[in-house]
């Protein structure tokens, strides 16, 4: 007897070796975490009061790269999402800042519109007149994401799904094959989709929406998670350059959303504070049951990204008690995720990365006040002195500015040609207090290469999409606004964002080296044998973990 057995346990052993290996070649679920304007810093800044199961527990159990950069300007949500998703930069996505203007359709373009389609709610499509702008969809992407090369390999097999509270925070990480992209109809509360992915709701999300959580939560105060005495990280409650709410004479805690919300835009509120993420787990929670994510012979993704954090960040700035409080209440909404996770998909099933779509800067009064530079500017004063300039050396009164923000100036020729236009402009903004960069990339494209700018200018400028003139003021410099802080320069301010990779194939540790943010999409297809999105910069996938 003990002859015959042998090698039935060596064959059963083998055989169970091989339907393993193949087994685990690839995750059940990969779960993309968008923090939006989460600086590299709050991991360590506010870790005092973090748990050990939220982002402790992906830094612990995960590897941390803690260099990771954005390489482009300006560093905004629309092209911080794809350039994480595509493995590429403006200048080949085409999302070249969350607003752009059309030179064709003489028109301000939004990153995600696409008059084409219709919002879809509980009633199925919404054609009402109120509803027209917001139709969206993923089509000014001119490329292939890591989610669409996923859905085209597994010949849409795959199930992809892109949440978050902002639209293009959902729409432009999913790809152009989603399933799904979902976000939050600040209208009535619901979560709702484009008919560019389907005509109708899910059934589970029908009862999602019917249940109105946005309406308990409506009800809720917004007060500090822990004792005020243990908030040593952030500046006073009643520090200056914080949004006052109408309604309120300081901007203090308590927050109470119900005696708020009329006067501070309704369910908009939610959104404006760490309500939002919360209710966006909850949401994350019933979109991986209801579509049953991570349960089928193929891999699934899901694209999650919180919005609350840059709400709060531009209301309240980067050293305030509520944002302070705002990472203490995320930090335990990602250590229920993890915990849904584990549940659903499987502790070892899913592979998880979390960064964001660009940092924040400080207040510019704010570090006045600690003696460090910094100044508020007005980007329509540039303007003007740029048109009164030019119209009094050409000799002709005109508007040559078509539309301009805080980088890229689209200009109009008139009957000049573009290099007299263009040199006058850059001679005219070099003198201009503040300014520190002045690139007009169709006259000198060469000089790209001569500099860090210089590189973050190329990655960006995109010849349909971009502006005639791409520019930056000094470091600290921002945008006149009335309270709060802003993000969208190549200084790390902007560009330094936590890198956090956990779960399924993933080596625990830590790296230093400068990494960049095109990075993520190739690692995703270099370990799991998706094929690379079509214009993502080549990186050997050992470089990130090294
Ligand atoms: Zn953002
Ligand atoms: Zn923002």
């Amino acid at each position: 007897m003990k002859y015959y057995f042998k090698p039935i346990v060596v064959l059963v052993f083998l055989f169970s070796i091989t339907t393993y290996s193949q087994q685990k070649t690839k995750p059940k679920l990969i779960v993309g975490i968008v923090i939006d304007q989460m600086r590299a810093e709050y991991l360590y800044r506010f870790q005092e009061n973090y748990t050990e199961n939220g982002f402790k527990r992906l830094m612990q159990e995960g590897f941390n790269v803690k260099n990771t950069h954005y390489n482009y300007i300006p560093t905004e949500t629309g092209p911080g999402h794809t350039s994480i998703y595509t493995g590429t930069t403006p200048a080949n996505h085409g999302i070249v800042s969350n607003y752009w203007y059309d030179r064709d359709l003489k028109k301000n373009i939004y990153c995600a519109e696409d008059n084409t389609v219709y919002l879809v709610d509980n009633k199925g499509i919404n054609k009402e007149v109120k509803y027209k702008n917001f139709s969206r969809s993923p089509k000014h992407n001119l490329t292939t994401t890591i989610t669409d090369e996923l859905k085209l390999f597994t010949n849409n097999r795959s199930k992809v799904i892109g949440i978050s509270l902002k639209d293009r925070g959902a729409i432009l990480p999913a790809g152009n094959m989603a399933d799904y992209a979902f976000w939050f109809n600040h209208n009535n509360g619901h979560f709702v989709t484009s008919s560019f992915y389907n005509q109708e709701l899910p059934n589970w999300l029908i009862k999602f929406n019917d249940a109105n959580l946005s309406d308990s939560f409506l009800k809720k105060t917004w007060n500090l998670l822990l004792p005020i005495e243990k908030y040593r990280n952030s500046n006073p409650d009643d520090s200056p350059y914080e949004r006052i709410y109408k309604g309120k004479e300081k901007s203090t805690f308590p927050y109470s959303l119900n005696d708020l919300n009329a006067q501070n835009g309704g369910y908009n509120l939610i959104m404006q504070t760490p309500l939002g993420n919360s209710l966006l787990t909850k949401f994350a929670e019933a979109t991986i049951k209801g579509e049953c994510l991570g349960k089928n012979s193929d891999t699934d993704f899901l694209a999650i990204s919180y919005s609350s954090t840059d709400k709060v960040g531009h209301d309240f700035g980067i050293r305030s008690k509520e944002l302070e409080d705002t990472y203490l209440r995320l930090d335990r909404e990602i250590s229920k995720l993890l915990k849904i996770l584990d549940r659903e998909v499987g502790k070892g099933n899913y592979t998880l990365f979390l960064t964001a779509d660009h940092a924040g800067s400080d207040n510019p009064k704010y570090l006045e006040s600690v003696n460090i530079p910094g100044k508020f500017y007005d980007p329509k004063k540039i303007e003007t002195i740029l048109n009164d300039k030019l119209s009094k050396d050409l000799g002709v009164k005109y508007d040559y500015i078509t539309y301009m923000n805080n980088t890229q100036i689209y200009v109009d020729y008139h009957n000049f040609s573009k290099i007299t236009v263009l040199e006058k402009m850059e001679i005219y903004l070099d003198e201009i207090d503040g300014i520190k960069h002045v690139f007009a990339p169709t006259l000198r494209n060469q000089s790209l290469n001569n500099s860090l700018i210089g590189s973050f200018v190329k990655n960006s400028y995109n010849p349909t999409n971009s502006g005639d003139i791409i520019y930056q003021m000094q470091s600290g410099w921002m945008s006149r606004r009335a309270y709060g802080t802003s993000h969208g320069t190549s200084y790390t301010s902007d560009t330094h964002v936590p890198l956090l990779w956990y779960g399924f194939n993933i080596p625990k540790g830590e790296s230093v080296n400068y990494h960049r943010i095109t990075q993520i999409a190739p690692t995703l297809s270099l370990m799991f044998n998706i094929p690379l999105p079509n214009t993502s910069n080549l990186y050997p996938i050992k470089e990130i973990f090294d």
